[in-house]
């Protein structure tokens, strides 16, 4: 356990509030683990972000206790649909998959407000906002986090759970260094939420089309997320940007006047070559930032904090007893199992941006009668649902 410099003393201390570390806080906190959340905003983002929960995130969340909460405020996605345009401008369906269980979206500072709250319940203000760390140095019995704003917090166990930039990563280079494999993807994308006039419903959409792939997805209160790829990065873009292209290629007309998001990306991979660092643990983003296309950043980051908080919970109460706690094999498991799963994940990522690239329509309109052959298959529209939701 750490002192800090105000002699509060603290099992954990898990620098980044975002939805890793809340959740990782909420595990650990129901686990008897004192913890503490050093959180740099002041204030939640309220944009829509990362919207897709998928199964095995579910069921992280109903272990944190909030799963019926976000449920409740998401869209259940029980079906996907991928579609070209036909020689008439008409929509046609390529495939069309079952999603069972089904992907819920909802805006990620929902997701976000129902951690924070069953945080606070269980642990009344161990999250600290406004708190930026800027450093990491070896401390007495386990590692010391430096804030700006001049305080020393020590902990035990510090996890970064700051995201893919990780200022803590780039701190621990303390010791014999920590790979990180970084790829820069030749795709980019822009996406918006806008009034969802296209009465798809609860349905998925995949626009397969020439030009790039369009993807859209329902969100709550009648809003839709659109995503096109973009031949290059959009260093300004604009809504009205956004639909015409999203009309050009699908015949679909959102309303520009009733975006409330937007952002342009380009894809970037990184991978870092280990977790576990002594007592310092990555979690989330910081460890593994995988493609945005396929949605799964989120869940991966809950599936570290499901692996790693009862060894952190049982290192906890060994050292309280004073008993020796390392099982090295067991860490050493759950490492191997977390990056092997960031690996998968980051693989199928790139399989779906390939998916969405442009094609000549000719070559195009192969693939899809390809593609539409492959899913009349038993069982492959099966298996490809199991890999887009995280299950296989
Ligand atoms: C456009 C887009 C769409 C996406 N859609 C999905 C999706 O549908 N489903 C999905 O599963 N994933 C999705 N993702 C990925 C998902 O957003 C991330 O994987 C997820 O947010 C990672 O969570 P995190 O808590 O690890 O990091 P973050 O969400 O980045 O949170 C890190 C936190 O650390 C804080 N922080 C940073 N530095 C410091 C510091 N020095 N001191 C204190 N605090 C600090 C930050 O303020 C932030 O709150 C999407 C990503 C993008 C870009």
């Amino acid at each position: 356990m750490g002192e800090t410099q105000d002699g509060e003393a603290h099992d954990a201390v898990i620098v980044g509030g975002g939805p890793v570390g809340l959740c990782l806080a909420v595990l650990l906190a129901q686990l008897g683990v004192g913890v503490v959340v050093l959180e740099a905003r002041p204030e939640r983002l309220r944009h829509s972000r990362s919207i897709g929960i998928h199964p095995p995130g579910q069921r992280v969340l109903a272990r944190a206790g909030v799963a019926d909460e976000v449920a409740a405020q998401a869209v259940r996605i029980a079906e996907g649909s991928a579609r070209t345009l036909g020689p008439q401008g008409r929509s046609r369906e390529v495939a069309r998959l079952l999603l069972h269980p089904s992907v819920l979206a909802v805006p990620q500072w929902r997701t976000e407000e129902a951690l924070e709250a069953r945080l606070d319940r269980l642990a009344p203000g161990a999250l600290r906002r406004g708190t930026r760390a800027g450093g990491l140095a070896r401390g007495p019995g386990g590692a010391v986090v430096r804030c700006e704003d001049g305080v020393t917090v020590a902990g035990r166990w510090i996890v970064a759970a700051d995201g893919a930039r990780s200022p803590l990563r780039a701190a621990l280079q303390w010791d014999r260094g920590l790979p990180v494999r970084e790829r820069r993807l030749a795709d980019s994308y822009v996406m918006g939420d806008f009034a969802d006039e296209t009465g798809d419903g609860a349905l998925a959409v995949l626009h397969l089309e020439p030009g790039g792939i369009v993807e859209s997805f329902p969100l709550p209160g009648g809003v839709r997320r659109w995503v096109a790829r973009t031949d290059r990065l959009w260093v300004d873009p604009t809504p009205r940007g956004l639909a015409r292209l999203v009309a050009e290629r699908t015949g679909a007309r959102p309303d520009p006047s009733t975006c409330t998001m937007l952002s342009a990306f380009a894809v970037t991979e990184r991978l870092a070559g280990r977790m576990v660092l002594g007592r310092v643990l990555l979690v989330g983003d910081a460890a593994h930032e995988v493609s945005p296309i396929g949605g799964q950043g989120m869940t991966l980051g809950w599936l570290d904090a499901e692996a790693f908080a009862p060894l952190i919970a049982a290192d906890v109460r060994a050292a309280r007893s004073g008993r020796a706690s390392a099982w090295p094999e067991l860490w050493a498991a759950a490492e191997r199992e977390r990056l092997a799963s960031a690996a998968l994940a980051a693989r199928q990522a790139r399989l779906n941006m390939t998916l969405g690239r442009p094609m000549p329509p000719g070559a195009m309109a192969a693939r899809n009668a390809l593609l539409r052959g492959v899913y009349r298959i038993p069982g492959a529209a099966g298996l490809t649902a199991q890999r887009f939701t995280m299950q296989g």
